[in-house]
């Protein structure tokens, strides 16, 4: 019997080391076992190969009985774990439904494939409002890409009318938009790129009276005006209603980006820039020009800052101003910090 037995283990090893199935060892197995039973039913009694293994088939027949009975028990202990798992995935709780059509899935699928983005930070992406001061240089890269990427609410504010001479950078406006509402052709641009947002113009300028009013229904601000005055307005009202200020500014070849956001202890607009500039100090891109790509740059950077706060991915630029030379590409980070004396933001706090 002892034989029997080696030889069996003899095949499963040597099938073992040949890479052979599991299930292909188990069946030679059991054609020797086969053979060994023929052997004891065919031979007479006390023939020497019957002597060899074992005497008789008895105790074959009680081996190969216990081999079936594992056998048995193991299936229906599978078959018990695969109903049990049907159930379990019936009973799971379901995604969301209706939260992504099928085409926004596949609009969003180089986001959804990134793992700071995904699906929650699309969903996210879906579920913001930014309102963007200003449809010109950095307003049109910005506001671009914010809706090309499924920022879920765009709102926009600007009073002027597109000008031959804002063509060379501000790529949201066509030449057939000249003389048009910016906002107007800048919505209407939004909507073409992606029919999923909801865009909303407000022809009109941003004034002290409805700053506050118009801010509450947003959750982020982006600045991309081209003057002091309406900066320093947009700061104040974002430190009162506690709203993230994404800023950018340019001049000539060289352009700027920081998060202002003393909600979360990042210094404000005017803790760094507390005085609007003496005429004639800080002169405007009509007056000192600008190069076409730049405002390009610092928008994107903007909109990228916008899906970051959204996302909660990597780090956004508070407390940090970046400046970018476009004439020797070359790109600085400044630590900046909150002024304690800080008329905006501290004077807040305090009340
Ligand atoms: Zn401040």
């Amino acid at each position: 019997m002892a034989f029997v037995l080696i030889l069996a283990a003899g095949l499963w090893g040597i099938g073992a080391l040949l890479g052979t199935p599991r299930r292909m060892r188990w069946t030679m197995i059991g054609m020797l076992w086969v053979g060994v039973v023929l052997l004891h039913l065919v031979l007479p009694v006390g023939s020497p190969l019957r002597m060899a293994t074992g005497g008789s088939a008895a105790p074959w027949l009680l081996l190969g009985g216990l081999a079936a009975l594992v056998l048995v028990y193991r299936s229906a202990l599978r078959r018990v774990r695969v109903r049990a798992e049907a159930a379990e995935a019936k009973n799971a709780p379901k995604p969301r439904e209706g939260a992504f059509s099928e085409v926004e899935l596949e609009r969003y699928a180089r986001h959804i494939v990134l793992r700071e983005v995904g699906g929650p930070g699309q969903r996210a992406l879906k579920d913001a409002r930014v309102l963007v001061i200003g449809a010109g240089g950095l307003g049109a890269p910005a506001l671009t890409y914010m809706a090309a990427a499924g920022v879920g609410t765009i709102g926009v504010i600007d009073d002027d009318v597109v000008d031959l001479s804002n063509l060379q950078r501000q790529v949201i406006h066509r030449d057939r938009d000249i003389g048009r509402p910016k906002v107007h052709s800048a919505a209407e641009a939004l909507r073409a790129l992606n029919p999923h947002v909801t865009v909303r113009p407000y022809e009109r300028r941003l004034t002290e009276d409805i700053a506050a009013d118009l801010f509450a229904d947003y959750d982020i601000v982006l600045d991309g005006c081209d003057n002091f005055e309406t900066r320093h307005l947009v700061n104040y009202a974002a430190v009162a209603t506690r709203l993230p200020l994404i800023s950018g500014a340019l001049t000539q070849w060289e352009g700027q980006l920081s998060v202002f956001d003393p909600a979360q202890g990042a210094p404000c607009y005017a803790c760094v820039f507390p005085e609007v500039p003496a005429e004639g100090l800080a002169p405007s891109c009509a007056e000192a020009g600008v190069i076409g790509p730049l405002p390009g740059v610092i928008g994107a950077m903007m909109a990228g800052e916008a899906i970051k706060l959204i996302t909660g991915a990597g780090a956004p630029l508070r407390g940090t101003l970046l400046i970018y030379d476009a004439l020797f590409s070359d790109a600085r980070r400044i630590k900046i910090e909150r002024r304690r004396d800080c008329a905006v933001c501290c004077a807040k706090e305090d009340r």
